[in-house]
Parts: structure tokens; sequence; C-alpha cells
């Protein structure tokens, strides 16, 4: 299967590219940023989501912490209150970024924690002890849910666990377990899912409308359409099936320096996102949109502000600005008001920031501009109008 740095960007899925890239620079600030892409199948957004891993950057913790506790902030069960020397005594670790998956057949124990069996029966010195699951353990990291609408529709204990985790940042997480007593976690953890709208059960926003509003912002993928990018993509395709020894070599220390590449841009960004600030003038803006729109979504308030500044850092710009707000715009109020008002929306900040029309194409009464490239064929890879 093709590595990240190798598959084909085209404007129906650049959005998502972006998404990832400020999901994993909020994620290792220790802000989850919930992201999710819809589209049909053979769109690869599953694949662009799961070849992620090969960017993302390392993180610290305690030696051996399967709930990978931060040196600085230790908060797993056995590590909360040491002190720094017993923290030193213990070791540092560095680790990828976890990157968990859950899958349709999880249970609640897998997800959350269940007791430790091994340790339970233990002959010599049976304990009762919680062995985390998958939530716990992806602290710092990211959990990936694949059809994330089919879970929500037949795991309905599961999707409130996810309702909690994503109802704060950081998350929250409750372990209970007969035995044991009752575990409460704080996790930082960005929840990435996919799903098909057009597919049984239907949309994530019908079926669990809580859930579909907890996520910061959802892109809808779109097909490749330019000839361009096919026939470039049936030629990668092609040489991955031939046995080329020297090619290959080549290939692959191109590839492993270009994902260096984007680490490290996701470390610069993650440096400059700690530091950021928002100017008042911006912050107004959006709370002029949400009391004049009645957009009634306070979270969808708080994407835009993480959302902007996010999105100015990653395109390196010096300061976020209301083009940045009104970029994340279709990302964060699709999937959480109707299409009059998100048309209204759009045509209420068209126009405003110095640049004309940047939503043109998501509001067909009004026509493209072609000489704004870059803003319409945004705009035409997140809308679904
Ligand atoms: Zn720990």
């Amino acid at each position: 299967m093709l590595q990240y740095a190798k598959l084909e960007r085209y404007e129906g899925n650049e959005a998502l590219f972006e998404m990832v890239n400020m999901s994993i620079v909020s994620t290792y600030d220790g802000e989850p940023l919930h992201i999710h892409a819809e589209g049909l199948r053979g769109t690869g957004k599953t694949t662009i989501m799961r070849k992620a891993q090969d960017i993302l950057p390392t993180i610290k913790r305690i030696k051996g912490c399967i709930y990978n506790c931060d040196p600085e902030e230790p908060h797993c069960p056995h590590h909360r209150g040491l002190s720094k020397q017993e923290i030193v005594d213990l070791g540092i670790e560095e680790i990828p970024m976890p990157f968990l998956e859950i899958s349709h057949s999880a249970k609640v124990g897998t997800v959350a924690g269940s007791i430790d069996l091994e340790k339970l029966t233990d002959g010599r010195n049976p304990e009762a002890r919680l062995l985390p699951g998958l939530i716990p353990q992806a602290h710092r990291g990211i959990l990936f849910i694949d059809e994330i609408n089919r879970l929500a529709d037949t795991a309905p204990e599961i999707t409130d666990i996810l309702l909690d985790l994503m109802g704060s940042k950081p998350g929250h997480l409750q372990i209970e377990e007969a035995g044991l007593p009752v575990v409460h976690l704080k996790v930082i953890v960005s929840v990435w899912a996919a799903s098909n709208p057009d597919e049984d059960p239907g949309p994530l926003e019908e079926i669990r409308r809580q859930l579909s509003d907890r996520f910061d912002m959802v892109c809808y993928m779109g097909r490749p359409t330019s000839m361009d990018v096919l026939s470039k993509m049936l030629k990668e395709n092609f040489h991955t099936n031939k046995i080329d020894a020297d090619r290959d070599q080549n290939n692959v220390m191109d590839v492993e320096k270009q994902h260096q590449e984007y680490t490290e841009a996701i470390l610069r960004s993650a440096e400059l996102y700690n530091q950021a600030d928002i100017p008042d003038f911006v912050r107004n803006y959006i709370a002029r949109l949400y009391v004049k729109h009645n957009l009634e979504s306070i979270r969808a308030i708080e994407a835009m502000q993480q959302g902007a500044v996010l999105y100015s850092i990653i395109k390196d710009r010096d300061q976020v600005s209301i083009n940045d707000v009104n970029r994340m715009l279709p990302l964060i109020l699709k999937h959480r008001i109707n299409a009059e008002t998100l048309i209204r929306v759009i045509n209420d900040v068209d126009g405003k920031g110095g640049k004309e029309n940047i939503f043109s194409t998501v509001n067909k009464k009004i026509t493209s501009k072609p000489d704004q490239p870059e803003e319409t064929d945004y705009l035409k890879s997140v809308g679904r109008f």
C-alpha cells in the first residue's frame, strides 16, 4: 500500500490532508481536534487517515507507562503524585504518538478498560488491577474509527463513552469494573472518524446528532476528476507492482525523507500553536457570527477559533485573519446547521476580510471567479451542495 508521502493530492481530498495536519499539531500540544471524513467508498479517506501514522512525531512518556504518562504531568493511577526524582528514577522513553483503532466488534472493556485477569489469577500474588483499554492507551494521540455511523447505530454504550471523551478538551474517561474502584482519567485524544453517509445506516448527524456535533470538523471527500491526477495515480500503482530493486531503494529513501520533513513541519507548527494568540477583532467576528445567525453550538465557535489559528499556522502565516475563520466555516458548520442557514452565513461573510467571493462555489447563485483558483478549488473540495 502507498505511503503517506506518495498519496495523490487533488482538490477533492486537500481539505482532509489539512484537517489531519491541523489535528496532529493540536494533539501534540495537548488540545484534541476531532475530525470526520465523509465520502463514498473508494475516495481514499481511510487510507489518508491511517497512513498519517507515517508522519506522526514522537512523544516522551514515563518508561513503560501503558497510559502514556507525560513525565511533566503524570496522570495515571500508578504515577500521579510522584515527585520529579521518582520519575527520573523510573526513566523516560520516547515512543511514536499513539494511533489506535476501534473496530466494530470492540466491547466496552476493550475500549475503556477491564479487570486484568492475568494479575487476578496470578497464583502467588493475585491482585485486582485495571487493564487500560484503547482510549487510555491512545492518550496524547489519535483514536481512529472507520464507519462511525455504523458504530453509533449498533453500539450505543461505546457511543456514550465517546460522547464523554469528546465532551470536553481534554476529554474525560470513567472506567467502572466490578471489584475495582471507579477510575477517572483525563485523556487527551483526538478522534478521527470516517463514514459513507450514502450507505446504511445513513449520515451520522441523523443517527446520533450529539456525536456528530462533537466533531470539530467534517469534510466531504470527492473522487478525483482530473485526468492528470488519475493518470499519476495509475503510474504510482503500476510501479508498486514492479520489481526494480534500485528504484525501490531510492524510492524508500525519498519517501522517508519526505515523511521526516512533514514531521519536522508538524513540530514547528506545534511550537507556534503553543504560543499563538488570536486578535480581539477575529474573536469578535466569530462571536458576531454566532449571535447573528443563531448558531446554537458553542462547540462550533470554539472550533472556529481553534481551526482558524491552526490553519493560519500550517499555511505559514504570521497572524490569524478573518479569512482563516471563513475558510473553516464549511468544515465546521456543514454538519451542524441546515443548508439554508449555511448559505446565509456564507453569503454574509462573502467578501469580508479583503477577498471577494471566497465562498462563491458554495453558493451557486454567484459565479466563481477564475482568478481565485485556490479558494474555489478548496471550497469545491469541502462542499456537498
Ligand atoms: Zn503512568
